[in-house]
Order: C-alpha cells, then sequence, then structure tokens
C-alpha cells in the first residue's frame, strides 16, 4: 500500500503507486501532494541516510 512519507498515513484507495502511471494523492493528515516521482526522489533519499548514519 502506497503511505504518505512524512506521516505514513495510507494514501486513499486507488492510489497505489504503480510503475510508469504517475499517480498523484493529497495526504488527508499532512495536506502533502505526493506522486510516483516524488515518492521515488523521497525513498532514493532516506536509503541514502541509512547508508549513511
Ligand atoms: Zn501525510
Amino acid at each position: 500500500m502506497t503511505t504518505c512519507p512524512l506521516c505514513t498515513t495510507p494514501a486513499p484507495p486507488g492510489t497505489d503507486a504503480t510503475p510508469g502511471v504517475n499517480t498523484s494523492w493529497v495526504c488527508v493528515r499532512c495536506g502533502q501532494r505526493w506522486d510516483t516521482v516524488r515518492l521515488a526522489t523521497v525513498t532514493v533519499y532516506k536509503r541514502f541516510m541509512d547508508t549513511e548514519y
């Protein structure tokens, strides 16, 4: 399931990130707008942080 990287609130049903499809949604809890590109960027960043520390 797709979740908000900031507050881990699950995305609304039907907004699962599908490769090749630029799905976007607005988090109901923190109001951030997410799409597959932003999610990929955050995932890479978090992986980098885990590696460094
Ligand atoms: Zn959120």
